[in-house]
Formats: C-alpha cells, structure tokens, sequence
C-alpha cells in the first residue's frame, strides 16, 4: 500500500527529475507529476536549437557554479552532490549516447533532444510516477487541522488534492509564484535574461552576419558592468557570447532601463589609445595611396571598418595620406569607444531563462525544502537561480529536481512491506 502522497507540479525537467528520482527511491510512494500543457517538457524538447544543450563537460561545482549570475553560492553544495558528470552517467547508463563539443557543451550523439524526452519519459512510466497533463495547479495551501496535517493542492477544476510532500517545479509561471506569496514566500520579481540588443542605428545597416572577437562591452551607465568576447551583428541588432553574458549579468538593471541604454564598444582592448594612435600614423605612411574607408586593418571586417570610419565622421573617399591628425583621433575614438543606442530586447532562440523567482533564503540547499513550510520543496527555474548559456540552465534543473526528489521523504519511516 502507498503510504505518502508526493504531489510534483510542473512537468519540465526539473518536475521530471524530481518526480523520477522521487518514485525510484522510495517504490512505497504514489508519485503524481501534473503538467499544465498537453505535451510535457517543452523546453527541453527546443533547448539549444532543438539539439538540446543537456549539461556542461566542466566538472568542478565552484566552476560551475560560476556561470551562475544568480545562484553561484547557493549552488556550489547542491552540484557537488549531483553534478555535471552525474547528469552524463544518468543519462549514459540509460542509452543516451553524449558528446561535449570543444566549448564543452554537452549534446546527445543524435543532435535531437527525442532521446532525451523518450528516455525521461519512459524512467518515469516505470519507476510509477503517475502523469497527468493538461492540468493546471491553481493555488497550493500549507497543512491544517482542516486538511489532517497535510498539503492542499487546488486544480483548475477546484478539485483538491491532499497530500504529504509537494514539490514545485513550475519554472516561470506567475501563477504558482502568485499562489507562494499568498502564503508568505519571497519572491523576486521576474525579468528575462539571456537576450539580444536591438539597435536602430545606421550603424548597424549591412552588418548583419558579421562577428568580430575580443571586443570589450559596457553599459555607459553602469560602468563596472563590462564584458571582453565576440559579438555577432544580427538582422535586428547585436548578439553573441559577450552581449548574452551582459544581458544575464544586467538583467535587472537592464529591465529597470528598459532596455534604453548606451552601449560602449572598445573594438581593441588590447591596443592603448596611444599606441593606436601611433598605428595610424604608420599606417597613414604605408597605405598612403588607399582609400582609407576600404583598407582592411586590425581585421576588422571591411562592412564593419568602413561603419566606424562613417562614426568616425571621415569623408568617404579619403585616402590615407588625406588624413589629418584630427581624423586619426576621431578614428582612435571611435575605436575604443563606440557609443551605440540600444532600443530594446530580443529573446535568443537558442536558450532564454528567467532572472527572479523564489528568494533563495527561503530555500535550505542541502535538500532544496522550504525553510519555513516543511513538506514543500523547489526545484530548477521556480527559484531565482538562472545561469549564462552552454548547458548551465538545464544542469541546475537536473540538480535541484534531483536533490529535491531524493530528500522528500528522507524522514519518513515506511512501515515493512508484507507479502501477501
Ligand atoms: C528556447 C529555449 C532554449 C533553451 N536552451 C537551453 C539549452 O540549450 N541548455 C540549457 O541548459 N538550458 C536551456 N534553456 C533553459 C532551460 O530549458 C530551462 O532553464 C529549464 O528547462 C527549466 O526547467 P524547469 O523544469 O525548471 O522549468 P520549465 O521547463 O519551464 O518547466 C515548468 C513546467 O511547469 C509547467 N507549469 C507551470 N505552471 C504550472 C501549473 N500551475 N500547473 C501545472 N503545471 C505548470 C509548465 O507548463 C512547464 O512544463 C532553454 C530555454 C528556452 C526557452
């Protein structure tokens, strides 16, 4: 007979984890996993372009976790207990063949995250977790004498389960985040992070597909919010690994601008003003006879040189030996500090989290329950825990559901179980 009730709500994958690891370490209890949406774990199903980005080849926690703008702390214990290398055996020893590409992201060999969805699906199915979809969780209610001690979930059709131990894995749904403040819990409020910058500058006209490396960023107004990688030129703006980072590591500041905000480009980080300077006169000797706006230098790309010669307010057919000292040092400025007006956000496709969720001192992160309501525990983008592209994401699903699903009823004594 199945003694404890485990009510999981939310089928992604940290509900999927947590309900799984949950129904496999303790066979004595009836497992329920309730999915709002007909189909279950829908992100993990489109995660990283639909190859899914499962995990990340880095092993050490503290390593991990920083990836983590949100989280790092608290995550360190968490990953050392199941972390990176524990999410590849899981999925390894039940047939998902992995590889880690040169930036250590972590895929399944197939490049489709099917095998990923088939394999949590079926580990659910026999480890017994009963699965309902299409129905929503609407509020959740703290043991009572009214409820005999135990936990109220209320369902969209005000049917109401009670139960022993709830754990919440509805990642970014307002409405469980609404129901937790009806009963006293911190939440913090939700903004998205992991976005590109739209730009509707001339400067960006015809840029779109270029990419250029090891440029420094910065948010004017922010001035210690800086960041050196690549950034991509997209259709609607700019992208890349280095805009990503900064939208993650912004994400509130970002918000509270509304995404209006000057963006600093130094496109030569590594050159001082004085030695670029020194640069220019040489090259203004070398190149004389070229038309300054076409001659490829730095390698910078042509579109994108001939975009900071325009800011740099150079006539268009100048050559070289045409440039007066004036015009070197508005092209030195303009190198290292290109002033660009971002008008707005643009979700990425490939992964796009939540910054903000449960205060993460209403969590105890040894087994992920509440600090004040026992029975109740949190698991992946429910908690204000987000992290910065390339498997981290996903991997802090997998963890938090796993711990959470491995500590609901460490305390429980299940009686002996009787043949019949
Ligand atoms: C386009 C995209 C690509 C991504 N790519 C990657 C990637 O490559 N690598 C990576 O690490 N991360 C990636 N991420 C992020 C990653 O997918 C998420 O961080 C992770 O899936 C979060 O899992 P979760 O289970 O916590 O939340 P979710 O996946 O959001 O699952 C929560 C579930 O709860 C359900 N739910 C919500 N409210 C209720 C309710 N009231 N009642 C019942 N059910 C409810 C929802 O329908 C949902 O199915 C990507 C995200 C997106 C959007």
């Amino acid at each position: 007979m199945k003694t404890q009730k485990v009510v999981v709500v939310g089928g992604g994958a940290a509900g999927f984890f947590a309900a799984i690891t949950c129904a496999e370490t303790y066979p004595q209890a009836e497992v329920h996993l309730f999915e709002k949406s007909a189909n279950v774990l829908n992100k993990v199903r489109i995660s990283g372009g639909g190859r899914c980005n499962i995990t990340n080849a880095l092993e050490d926690p503290a390593m991990v976790a920083s990836f983590f703008p949100r989280g790092e702390q608290e995550l360190i214990g968490p990953l050392t207990r199941f972390g990176t290398k524990d999410t590849i055996e899981w999925f390894t020893s039940r047939g998902v063949e992995l590889y880690a590409q040169d930036d250590n992201r972590v895929f399944p060999k197939t490049n489709t995250s099917k095998k990923v969805l088939d394999t949590l699906i079926d580990a659910a199915e026999k480890a017994g977790v009963i699965l309902t979809t299409k129905m929503v969780v609407d509020s959740i209610t703290p043991p009572s004498e009214e409820t005999n001690n135990k936990w109220k979930v209320v369902l969209y059709n005000d049917t109401e389960v009670l139960c022993d131990r709830v754990i919440l894995a509805a990642g970014g749904a307002p409405q469980m985040w609404n129901s937790l403040s009806k009963i006293g819990i911190e939440i913090n409020k939700p903004v998205p992070a992991l976005f590109s910058f739209v730009i509707d500058e001339r400067f960006v006209d015809g840029l779109a597909g270029i990419s250029f490396n090891d440029v420094n960023i910065q948010i004017d107004k922010y001035k210690r919010l800086k960041m050196k990688g690549d950034v991509l030129f997209t259709h609607w703006g700019i992208s890349g690994p280095a805009i990503l980072k900064l939208s993650s590591l912004a994400a509130r500041k970002l918000s509270r601008l509304n995404y209006n905000f000057t963006l600093k480009i130094d496109w030569l980080p590594d050159f001082p003003e004085e030695r670029l300077q020194k640069e220019l006169i040489r090259f203004r000797q070398v190149y004389s006879r070229k038309r300054l706006e076409t001659e490829r230098l730095f390698n910078i790309p042509g579109k994108l040189w001939a975009r900071i010669v325009e800011k740099a307010e150079i006539p268009s057919r100048i050559r070289w030996v045409g440039a007066s000292m004036e015009h070197i040092n508005s092209l030195v400025r303009v190198l290292k500090q290109t002033e660009i007006e971002i008008t707005g956000k643009n979700p990425n496709k490939d992964e796009f989290v939540l910054c903000g969720g449960v205060d993460l001192k209403e969590v105890n992160f040894k087994t992920m329950e509440s600090t004040r309501f026992p029975g109740l525990y949190f698991a992946g983008e429910v908690l204000d825990i987000d992290g910065l592209t390339g498997g981290f994401n996903l991997q802090a699903a997998w963890t938090t559901g796993y711990l959470a699903g491995k500590a609901v009823l460490e305390n429980v004594e299940f009686p002996q179980q009787t043949e019949e």
